[in-house]
């Protein structure tokens, strides 16, 4: 057998422990005699399984007490529609700052739902930033301020939380969508009224969404939002409301137990920056490379970069599919190249890809 470096932005890379532990148990799951696609989600086996994962993501997070963590389905684009469905509680206008392709797409989905202000935007610069919080303009009385962390395509991450508090409207909830970063680094659960994310970047396989909310925002759905999208009926029914995506809730807690041998959130937030670090200073020092996105605001989790002749492109993507580099083209609506770097891929890979690059380079440079 023979791994390949695997860029992808998502579904993507696994940690190869977990993989070999789904392999072990795929038969038979802890002598229970069956495989964990093979359990009801309502069995002791499998409702164990689902409630240490959700301990194990607590403890990671360090998620308080007076918030509830949701295992969903429908992934982080019907998020975009449940979330104002749930949210708006009466109230007319949702805030959303838009940084890129996935906050553009969420304030557009909320606008079926509420009336949408843009609190911010970084469009003027390609995307290539994040507006720092004494810009933004909230509405009067918005019903929260939607935010997108990690900009996938874009490759841009907040360097700061928003913490509304700093701009005198701390009552406003922050809701923010973490597919892409999820896990990557110590957050402050607190600031959030609710934080959400697909599962298939930093955490398993695609079909399962989290949802982490806080238990006052509960309660308040659109009575036209479906019961199994309805956060308090999902909630209630401790995230067994419908059948949940049993194997991905396993799967994500064999990764949680990983992180946490890992050394949990901080160590592996360390790890983050190590890699990001190898990469981004390479790019800077190549007069053959480059990333574009405003060095304060990079993401430690999606690196786009561009080769300055861009006629080497498929060269370049050829030949380091031939070395074992792959998934490592650009979103089509960016071009160039993405390598995407998330908890599971080590330091050896990005080392890996950067040795390519620089043979590639002084090869065609
Ligand atoms: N938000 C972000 C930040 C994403 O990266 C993605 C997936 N690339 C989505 C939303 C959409 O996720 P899904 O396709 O699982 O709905």
């Amino acid at each position: 057998m023979s791994r390949v470096w695997n860029f992808s932005a998502g579904p993507a890379a696994l940690p190869e422990e977990v993989l070999r532990q789904a392999a072990d148990e795929m038969l038979d799951w802890q002598g229970s005699g069956m495989g964990v696609m093979e359990m009801s989600h309502r069995g002791k086996e499998f409702t164990a399984i689902a409630a240490q994962a959700e301990a194990d993501l607590r403890e990671l997070l360090a998620v308080p007490a007076n918030y509830r963590i949701l295992f969903m389905q429908g992934g982080a684009i019907a998020e975009n529609a449940i979330i104002p469905m749930n949210l708006m509680g009466g109230r007319r206008v949702a805030d959303y700052v838009v940084t890129g392709a996935w906050s553009q797409k969420s304030q557009k989905e909320a606008r079926k739902y509420a009336e949408v202000n843009i609190v911010a935007t970084s469009e003027a610069s390609g995307f290539a930033t994040v507006p720092p919080m004494t810009d933004w303009r909230l509405s009067a009385d918005p019903a929260y301020v939607f935010t997108c962390t990690n900009e996938t395509i874009g490759g841009v991450e907040y360097p700061f939380e928003p913490d509304l508090t700093q701009i005198g409207c701390g009552e406003v909830p922050v809701v923010a969508d973490m597919s892409s970063h999820i896990l990557s680094r110590a957050i402050d659960v607190a600031k959030y009224g609710l934080i959400f994310g697909g599962a298939q970047k930093n955490i398993g396989p695609a079909g399962l969404t989290i949802v982490i909310v806080r238990e006052d925002l509960l309660g308040r759905a659109m009575p036209h939002c479906p019961s199994a999208f309805d956060y308090k009926t999902v909630a209630d029914n401790g995230s067994m409301y419908n059948t949940p995506p049993t194997y991905a809730i396993y799967i994500a807690g064999l990764v949680f137990q990983w992180l946490k041998r890992e050394g949990g959130l901080a160590a592996v937030e360390a790890h983050n920056i190590a890699k990001a670090k190898l990469l981004y200073d390479f790019l800077d020092a190549s007069d053959f490379y480059e990333n574009r996105i405003d060095p304060a605001c990079r993401s430690r989790m999606n690196v786009p970069f561009f080769l300055k002749d861009e006629s080497l492109n498929e060269a370049f993507l050829a030949e380091s599919r031939a070395a074992g580099l792959v998934q490592l083209k650009g979103h089509k609506s960016v071009g160039g190249m993405r390598a995407s770097i998330y908890n599971a891929m080590p330091i050896a890979g990005v080392q890996a890809l950067v040795d390519f690059m620089r043979d590639f380079a002084a090869r065609r440079g």
